[in-house]
This record gives C-alpha cells, sequence and structure tokens, in this order.
C-alpha cells in the first residue's frame, strides 16, 4: 500500500496531467532507426502554476506542510535560470505567503540569462530575490541564515531544499507514479531529466511500492552516472520509508544515463539544441534548453543505441522549464 492521502496538501495544479501519444516524432524517427518504440509524453508542463513544470507537484506538500506550521514566507533557492524559484514564487502567491529567492550564479552569461525567463517571472510573481550569491556557495546555510534574520524580525519562514527535493516533495513523484500505473497504457519506460533527483526518486519509489515494472532512466543534466545514482538512491529510500514502503527500493532500481550533461549543468549542448527544435517542430511542444531539452537528446540517443523494444510504451516525463528558453536565446542562434 501506498500511503499519501496522510500527509497535507496545498493544491495548486492540474491533476492528472495529460499522457499523449507522440505520433509525428514516432513516425520520423521510424524513418532513420530500425528500433524505435511508442513515444509517449506526460505533461508535467502543463500542471498550470505560472508555465508548470515538475515542482508544482512537490510543492504542493511542501507548502501542505507550511501552511500546516503556520509559515507566512517561503524561502528556496537555485541556479538564476531556476524553474524550481519560479514554481515557489508562483506557489507563495497563492498560498499568500512571502517568497525569498537566493539564486546561484553558476556560470557567466548574457544579459537575457540574468534578467529574463524565469527571473522576470519571479519579479513578477511578486518574490523577492534577496541576493545573487557566487558558485559554490553553500546554498543550504545561506538559507538558514536568511531564515533566522526573519524569525529575529517576527516571521515564520518555511524553507524548501533546491529543486524541492527531499522526501516530502518527492512524494509529489509517487503520485505521478500512481498516474501513470492507472493509465490505459502498459507503461514499460518513463525517461525524464534528473538534476536534484526529487523527480526520479519518487517515481522509483512509488512504483517499487506499487511492484510496478515501469523502469525509470534518468538523464543526468550536471553530474556523473555514479554520483547522481547515489543521489536519487538514498533519496528514494527515505522517500519510500516515508511513504510507509521501506526497504522496496534496490541500487539497481536507478537507472542514470550520463551522457548528455556537455561542459556542465545549465551549459547548452548541440544534442540539445537539435531535441529542443525536433520536438518543437512535429508535435508542437516546447521542451527546455537546461533539463528537458538534454533529457529529450538523451532518450533520442538511446533509442538510436537500440536500448528499448519496438513493442515498449516509453514514456517522455516532461518536467517543463519552456520559460527558460528567453534566457538561452543565444544558444539558438542559427549560425
Ligand atoms: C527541476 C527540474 C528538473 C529536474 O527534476 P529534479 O527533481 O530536480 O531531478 C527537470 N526539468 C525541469 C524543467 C526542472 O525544472
Amino acid at each position: 500500500m501506498v500511503q499519501v492521502a496522510r500527509f497535507d496538501r496545498f493544491p495548486l495544479g492540474h491533476f492528472p496531467t495529460a499522457l499523449e501519444p507522440m505520433d509525428r516524432l514516432t513516425a520520423h524517427l521510424r524513418e532513420h532507426h530500425a528500433k524505435v518504440p511508442n513515444l509517449w509524453i506526460k505533461r508535467d508542463d502543463c500542471t498550470g502554476l505560472a508555465t508548470g513544470g515538475n515542482k508544482t507537484r512537490k510543492l504542493e506538500f511542501l507548502v501542505g506542510e507550511a501552511v500546516r506550521q503556520g509559515a507566512d514566507v517561503l524561502i528556496t533557492q537555485g541556479a538564476t535560470q531556476s524553474n524550481h524559484a519560479r514554481q515557489t514564487a508562483a506557489a507563495a502567491a497563492r498560498a499568500g505567503m512571502d517568497c525569498k529567492l537566493l539564486l546561484e550564479k553558476r556560470q557567466a552569461r548574457d544579459e537575457e540569462y540574468e534578467l529574463s525567463g524565469n527571473v522576470l517571472l519571479d519579479d513578477l510573481l511578486g518574490a523577492e530575490i534577496v541576493e545573487r550569491v557566487p558558485a559554490g556557495t553553500d546554498m543550504q546555510q545561506a538559507m538558514e541564515l536568511l531564515a533566522d534574520d526573519l524569525r529575529a524580525n517576527g516571521k515564520r519562514p518555511y524553507v524548501i531544499p533546491g529543486g524541492g527535493s527531499n522526501p516530502l516533495g518527492a512524494v509529489g513523484y509517487v503520485v505521478c507514479a500512481q498516474e501513470l500505473e492507472s493509465a490505459s497504457i502498459a507503461v514499460d519506460w518513463v525517461v525524464h531529466g534528473t538534476g536534484s533527483s526529487g523527480t526520479q526518486a519518487g517515481l522509483v519509489a512509488g512504483f517499487r511500492a506499487m511492484r510496478s515494472p515501469a523502469q525509470v532512466l534518468g538523464i543526468s543534466v550536471r553530474q556523473s552516472a555514479e554520483a547522481q545514482i547515489d543521489a536519487v538512491f538514498g533519496l528514494a529510500e527515505r522517500t519510500a520509508a516515508l511513504i510507509g514502503a521501506d526497504g522496496v527500493v534496490a541500487r539497481e532500481d536507478v537507472l542514470v544515463d550520463d551522457r548528455w550533461v556537455g561542459a556542465g549543468y545549465g551549459m547548452p549542448t548541440a544534442a540539445m539544441v537539435e531535441a529542443v527544435r525536433l520536438v518543437a517542430s512535429t508535435e508542437g511542444v516546447l521542451l527546455d534548453p537546461v533539463y528537458s531539452g538534454k533529457g529529450f537528446a538523451g532518450l533520442l540517443g538511446n533509442i538510436a543505441d537500440g536500448r528499448f523494444a519496438v513493442s515498449d510504451n516509453v514514456v517522455f516525463l516532461h518536467t517543463g522549464g519552456s520559460a527558460g528558453l528567453f534566457g538561452y536565446r543565444s544558444a539558438f542562434e542559427r549560425s
């Protein structure tokens, strides 16, 4: 039994999200490759919260706890073009709370990166960008210091970790696994971009807790497969324990492909640009430059490798992020 009903949940999104066939893309790929599975897309980019994305599911549980604790301000952190920061800003607006953001300058980039895309939306949504800190800053500690400051001024802060990735946030993806398990098709694979690891951890914990045979392949957007597997496995174990399914996750359940990171987190790659253009022009679906673009590039690479059977139902989990395209215009310039 998977127990999620006992957690407080603050409604933020439109669920269940749609699961759609990618017919045009599948037909296109079958002209070029021998082993192309049935491709589906789970539209977590359409969660309905300020351009959507995977953080909505996590935030329903995290904000649920914040409300129960009587919090009046949400604190979180991320890279400059963080989708999580933008979703948290929107969630705070909906919950009637303030929102304070710490943004990490992970790489030097142009003005559009610094000011447009998600940064513009953070401001429109009423969040305060408290500080832009240098790469390598201990972000969790910086948030705790800010929380201490706010408490000293009579506020009641609730600190959300980067990406909303702790066991409670990952419960949001246990719910997504439940949606996929009750879909009209038998899901063989779920493929998605994996970063702070809550999405993959929640999916793996959810599928294993339900004894589903579905496999989850995370396409790393920031670190080696070994490091990412450690992070996802650790969080999946703790998430399973939280939902009353202690011990269901094995390390072998965590599959990560790290061949699509390129020069590093948030650094554009040719394969990402090609994937974003391909999915936009065949399916009318916008991916993003940091996560789903690299995630889809990884899906295409694994199809080319022949990893999937032709009869498999392979679901690309679209985790959102298209607002970030406007911070990355220069990466898509035609030469
Ligand atoms: C945060 C994010 C991810 C990665 O999810 P994690 O749970 O952090 O691994 C993927 N795609 C988008 C668009 C994101 O914003």
